[in-house]
């Protein structure tokens, strides 16, 4: 190690890297090159090919571990790259937040300690018509600050064909144990009826919950109980019903053919006394959970311990208040804010998209591409829709004397690296998910491919 740190090609590198990047990159070569020379293998071992491997290895170590990609999927809200891209007015927030100091927690009209909540609540008010609201850092925080609020030591029960999984780590039974409240299983897998959560009422209840099955579908001889119907139940009984909307839809999107999600607007005209939902899932914002719903049961979250530890962020905050800002006005809302524009987009503007896309990538990339466009698929991901398959158009790429696999992987490896779909052995790209901005960078990449940059 000190024998190649004095190499004077390497020490010249220590002025522009630092002493622990450049370190580290020869630790870890020096550590490649004899686990391969224990192998056995045969190395050309001389000091310019280290130098070499310790240049690349400098370059590897400083690329951002996170950084942006090109989704051409098709799933919309992708939760593996970052659910939902934000709107432009979001991404202006938080970078005049970010600036310097802002008005966070400090009431300018006051000239005292203001709250951070306020800046979101209002605004939420507004949209969904409930008498107060607060936001915290994800909807699974959402739920546990809200189940610890309202039935810490006491009962919830729950539709057992509602008792689901989100992404590995929220499991409703799991988040009900965490919050102390106790689990009561009303109905069976398909079937509940308002007599099931009636039966299971007790003196010990302490709320009726309905979750947003999300990422699965209950088809087939099923029957559920509506949040009227739960709502009047509820009240009948004196116990508060609480929806997790999972998604938390502000827009009503069968006006675009988008059906079967109900509004946030609507869980509460059904009688809903809370809801809970994502930022970053329909909503198109950033990674954050909103509740909304009755102001006695939103002031005592408030004031739960539990908050402090759940707290939105001011950036997220900045990001989140532009994003419900943009929703006063449904048609920009349906333009601007990026996921709801690729779940509403007509076909016809899709085809422009496509043929537009098609255009400007053929005149980037020299012959030996051959792209095509072609019909296909795409998904709303993010637990929405789970059956829901939206007709779009795929860019269809092939390389000469590369497989499609090939291309899969080594496209994770471009600047910056770009996610597709393989279907029927052929790679191909989701029009829908890519960005007109992402066209250039996807040209980039693909010229990686054959100019095995990668
Ligand atoms: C996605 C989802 C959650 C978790 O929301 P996060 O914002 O990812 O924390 C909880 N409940 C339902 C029904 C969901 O769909």
């Amino acid at each position: 190690m000190d024998k190649v740190l004095s190499w004077p090609e390497i020490a010249s590198l220590q002025q522009v890297t630092g002493q622990m990047v450049l370190k580290n990159a020869v630790r870890t070569v020096l550590a490649s090159l004899r686990k391969n020379l224990a192998d056995d293998e045969k190395y050309e071992l001389s000091t310019q090919y280290i130098t070499q491997l310790i240049q690349q290895q400098i370059a590897t170590d400083e690329t951002p571990s996170l950084r942006r990609v090109i989704n051409g999927s098709g799933v919309v809200v992708h939760t593996n790259l970052g659910r939902s891209p934000l709107a432009d007015a979001a991404k202006a927030a938080i970078l005049d937040t970010a600036w310097g100091y802002s008005n966070l927690e400090f009431d300018l009209e006051r000239g005292e300690r203001g709250e951070r909540y306020v800046h979101a609540d209002r605004l939420l008010c507004e949209l969904t018509g409930a008498e107060a609201a607060l936001v915290v850092n994800n909807n699974a925080s959402a739920v546990m600050l809200a189940l610890s609020c309202i039935a810490s030591g006491r009962e919830v029960i729950v539709s057992r064909g509602e008792l689901v999984e989100i992404g590995g780590s929220f499991r409703i039974p799991d988040v009900m144990r965490q919050s102390g409240a106790t689990l009561i299983e009303a109905g069976t897998t398909n079937r509940t009826h308002p007599k099931d959560y009636i039966n299971a009422i007790t003196e010990q209840t302490a709320l009726l919950l309905k979750v947003h099955t999300s990422n699965f579908a209950v088809v087939g001889f099923t029957a559920e109980v509506g949040t009227e119907e739960m709502a009047r139940i509820g009240k009948k009984s004196g116990i508060p019903v609480m929806v997790d909307a999972g998604s938390g839809c502000l827009v009503d999107l069968s006006r675009y053919g988008i059906s079967g999600e109900a509004t946030v607007q609507q869980y509460l005209q059904a009688g809903a006394d809370i809801v809970t939902f994502s930022g970053d899932k329909l909503l198109g914002g950033p990674q954050s959970g909103l509740i909304v719903g009755r102001k006695h049961l939103i002031e005592k979250m408030k004031h739960h311990q539990l908050l402090r530890a759940l707290r939105i962020d001011k950036l997220t905050l900045a990001a989140l208040e532009a994003t419900l800002r943009i929703y006063r006005d449904e048609r920009k809302a349906v333009t601007e804010i990026p996921t709801l524009n690729m779940l509403t987009i007509s076909q016809e503007q899709l085809s422009g998209k496509a043929r537009s896309m098609m255009r400007r990538l053929k005149e980037l990339l020299p012959t030996g591409f051959s792209l095509s466009l072609k019909d296909g698929f795409s998904s709303p991901g993010g637990g929405s829709f789970p059956l829901l398959k939206l007709p779009t158009f795929v860019i269809e790429v092939a390389i000469e004397g590369m497989t499609p696999n090939q291309m899969e992987l080594l496209l994770r490896k471009t600047t910056p690296p770009v996610v597709g779909r393989l279907q029927k052995d052929r790679f191909m790209l989701d029009v829908r998910t890519l960005n007109n901005n992402d066209i250039p960078l996807l040209a980039s990449a693909l010229l990686q491919l054959t100019e095995k940059k990668v």
